[in-house]
C-alpha cells in the first residue's frame, strides 16, 4: 500500500466524531492491507512504530521538527515556526508548505518505507543524532505528497490524535476478513497475552483462525493483567469461591511483572509500561533470587522497611516511579516484590493451570529466605469469619485488604473476574470502592479559580462494550489549589478542538480534552441521573452520576484510560451499595 493511500484514511479517521464510523473506515483500510503491512498500519494509526509498550520513541521535539520541514521544502526553520504558530498545528503547516514547494515528482513511499525510516529515527543515539533523525524526516517529507505530510509530521512529535482505542482495532480486524465482529473475543484473547496489536493482527492476516489460536505468552511482551470483583460482604464471597480459597493480603503499592530469561529481566506495569530501568532493585533481586530459567511473575511492589519490617504507605512507595535520581532512590526506599501469581515457567505458559497449582511451582521458585522478591503470604480459609478476622489483621498492619482467590481457576488474562474477590478498607456509609475516572473536559474558572484556568472537570468512565468513554460527573469540589494547577497543566497539554470521536456526552464542558489521564475519585454513593450517559438507559431517560465526588488522586502513572472503571462495574456497584445499607 503507498502511503498516500493510508494518508487519505487518516483524513478520514480524523474527520469523524462517531465510534463506528471509526470501526467502518478502519475495517475498509485493513481490507486493503496485504499481510505485511497490517502489523505496521496497527502502530502507524497509533502514532507509532512499535506497539505502545517498548520504549521506542521517535524523540523529536517541535523545533527538530521544524527544521526538517524547513530543509525539505526550502525554508527557514523560523519561517517554518512562524507558520506553525499562526495555524497552530504542525501537519496544516508542513502540508502548506509542501504544496506551495514547486516539486517536479514525489515519489510514491510505501507504508512499510515510511515506516522503516520512521522507525530508523526512533534508533538513531549517540554523536550526531539529531543531525541524522533531522535529515532522514526531511528527506521523507520531501518524497511525499500534501497529505501525508500534514499526517507523518505528527508522528515524531507524538500529536496524531485519531482517537482509536484497541478494541475498535479488534473489531474492525474481525469485520475486514468476515464481514462482522465473530472474530472479536479471539482476537481480543490473543491480544489479552501479548498487548501487542500488530503482532495479533499479522498472526491473524498470515494465517487466519489458526494464526489467531498460535499466539502464546511472549518473554518481553507484556499480558493484560487479571482483575478483581467488588463483592458487597464476606458472605457472598464464601458464596462465590466455594467451600476452599485462597486469601492474601492486598498490597498498597503497585503491581509489576517479571519477565526472565536467564539473567535478562524486564519488568512492565500495570499499564504495562516497560518499568525496567526505574527499579535497578527489584531487575538484581529477580536475578539472583527467581530460580528458574525462563519465567513470568506477577507481584505488588511496596516500599518496606527490613529493619522494622514495616509496610511504608503508599506515597512514599510511590516515589519510587520517578524518572531521575533512580540508584538514589532505590537505596533510600529498597523495594519488596510480594509475588502472587506465576503465569509462565521454563518455555511453558502455565496460565490454564488452576491457581493453586501455579502458587505450588510459585513456591518452588521463590525461597522463604528470599530479601527482595518473596512470596505473598497466603492462607487457606473456608468462612466468612475468618474472612473479617484476616482481613481486620491485615488493616490494622497497615495494608490495603485482602484479595481471595478461587483454587481452581486459571489465570484469565485482560479482564475482571470473580476468580478473584477484593476487599478493601473503606469507611462506612461510603462505597466499597473508589471510582477510577478519566478526565474529558474542562470548565473554565470563575472567581477566585480564574486563577488556576480551571473551575471544574467532566470525568466519565469506560464502556468497555463500545469503546466509548461515557460522563459520570462533574468534579468542583475537593481539589487543592496545587491539584487545580496541575489539571490546567495536564489540560493544556490535552485541548482538542471537538469532542472526541469515542467520548459520548450530553453536556459540554468549556472544552474537551484527549481521554487519556486517569483520576481516583471518592463518592458517597451512586445516584441515576438524567444528565450523564454512563449506563444510560433509554427507558427511564437516564445514567449514573457521583454523588458527592473528591479526589482521592491523579493515576495517570499506572493506569490508561481504558483502565478507567466501566459501566458494567458502576452497574454493579449500584447494586452492592443497596445490599450494604440493609
Ligand atoms: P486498585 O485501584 O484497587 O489498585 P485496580 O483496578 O488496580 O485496583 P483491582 O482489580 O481492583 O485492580 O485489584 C487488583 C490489584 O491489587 C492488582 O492490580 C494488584 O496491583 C493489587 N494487589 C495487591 N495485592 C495483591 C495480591 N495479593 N494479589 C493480587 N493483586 C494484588
Amino acid at each position: 500500500m503507498r502511503f498516500s493511500e493510508l494518508a487519505e484514511y487518516y483524513e478520514k479517521l480524523e474527520a469523524t466524531s462517531k465510534r463506528l464510523e471509526l470501526v467502518d473506515i478502519l475495517s475498509k483500510l485493513f481490507k486493503e492491507a496485504k499481510a505485511e503491512e497490517i502489523g505496521k498500519i496497527c502502530y502507524l494509526i497509533q502514532g507509532r512504530v512499535a506497539p505502545f509498550f517498548e520504549p521506542v520513541e521517535i524523540g523529536m521535539a517541535e523545533s527538530m521538527v521544524a527544521q526538517s520541514i524547513g530543509r525539505a521544502f526550502n525554508k527557514s526553520k523560523d519561517e517554518v515556526i512562524k507558520l506553525y504558530r499562526h495555524k497552530g498545528n504542525m501537519g496544516i503547516a508542513a502540508a502548506q508548505l509542501s504544496t506551495n514547494a514547486k516539486r517536479l515528482t514525489t515519489k510514491a513511499l510505501s507504508v512499510t518505507e515510511v515506516f522503516e525510516e520512521l522507525a530508523k529515527i526512533a534508533k538513531f543515539s549517540g554523536k550526531g543524532t539529531v543531525e541524522q533523525k533531522v535529515s532522514t524526516l526531511a528527506q521523507v517529507l520531501k518524497s511525499l505528497d500534501s497529505t501525508s505530510v500534514k499526517h507523518v509530521v505528527n508522528i515524531p512529535l507524538g500529536t496524531l490524535r485519531l482517537g482509536i482505542g484497541d478494541p475498535t482495532v479488534l473489531d474492525a480486524l474481525s469485520i475486514a476478513k468476515t464481514g462482522d465482529k465473530k472474530l472479536r473475543p479471539m482476537l481480543e484473547g490473543a491480544y489479552n497475552k501479548t498487548s501487542d496489536l500488530g503482532y495479533v493482527a499479522e498472526n491473524f492476516f498470515r494465517k487466519g483462525e489458526a494464526g489467531i489460536r498460535s499466539v502464546k505468552l511472549i518473554i518481553g511482551k507484556p499480558i493484560r493483567p487479571a482483575l478483581a470483583e467488588r463483592l458487597p460482604n464476606a458472605e457472598e464471597a464464601v458464596k462465590r469461591l466455594g467451600g476452599e480459597f485462597a486469601a492474601e493480603p492486598k498490597f498498597d503499592g503497585f503491581r509489576v511483572a517479571v519477565h526472565k530469561n536467564g539473567n535478562k529481566i524486564e519488568l512492565f506495569s500495570r499499564n504495562l509500561e516497560d518499568m525496567t530501568h526505574a527499579f535497578p532493585d527489584l531487575v538484581e533481586g529477580a536475578v539472583k533470587e527467581v530460580k528458574a530459567k525462563t519465567a513470568i511473575l506477577e507481584g505488588e511492589a511496596i516500599a518496606y522497611n527490613p529493619v522494622t519490617e514495616e509496610f511504608l504507605p503508599f506515597q512514599e512507595t510511590t516515589k519510587r516511579r520517578r524518572k531521575y535520581k533512580i540508584e538514589e532512590m532505590a537505596k533510600q526506599l529498597p523495594l519488596v516484590l510480594f509475588a502472587f501469581d506465576l503465569l509462565y515457567l521454563n518455555g511453558k505458559d502455565i496460565t490454564e493451570k488452576p491457581y493453586w497449582q501455579r502458587r505450588k511451582l510459585l513456591e518452588s521458585i521463590i525461597h522463604s529466605d528470599n530479601k527482595v522478591v518473596r512470596l505473598a503470604q497466603e492462607r487457606t480459609l473456608h468462612t466468612a469469619q475468618e474472612i473479617t478476622k484476616f482481613f481486620n489483621e491485615e488493616i490494622s498492619e497497615g495494608l490495603e485488604g485482602l484479595m481471595l482467590k478461587k483454587l481452581n481457576s486459571p489465570y484469565v488474562a485482560g479482564g475482571r473476574g470473580f476468580h478473584w474477590i477484593k476487599f478493601k478498607r473503606s469507611q462506612a456509609g461510603e462505597l466499597t470502592d473508589s471510582v477510577d475516572c478519566v478526565l474529558l473536559g474542562v470548565y473554565s474558572g470563575r472567581g477566585k479559580r480564574t486563577e488556576f484556568g480551571v473551575g471544574g472537570l467532566l470525568v466519565g468512565i469506560y464502556d468497555a462494550k463500545r469503546d466509548e468513554f461515557v460522563t459520570i460527573s462533574r468534579v468542583g469540589t475537593g481539589l487543592t489549589d496545587e491539584e487545580f494547577r496541575k489539571v490546567k497543566v495536564i489540560s493544556d497539554k490535552l485541548q482538542v478542538a471537538k469532542k472526541p470521536a469515542r467520548v459520548n456526552s450530553k453536556i459540554e464542558p468549556s472544552f474537551w480534552v484527549e481521554p487519556k489521564v486517569v483520576l481516583e475519585i471518592y463518592a458517597d454513593e451512586i445516584t441515576r441521573s438524567p444528565i450523564h450517559t454512563a449506563g444510560w438507559d433509554s427507558s427511564t431517560g437516564s445514567g449514573f452520576a457521583l454523588r458527592f465526588p473528591r479526589l482521592v488522586k491523579f493515576r495517570e502513572a499506572d493506569k490508561r484510560p481504558e483502565d478507567a472503571t466501566t459501566v458494567s462495574e458502576i452497574m454493579k456497584m449500584y447494586k452492592d451499595q443497596f445490599k450494604k445499607k440493609h
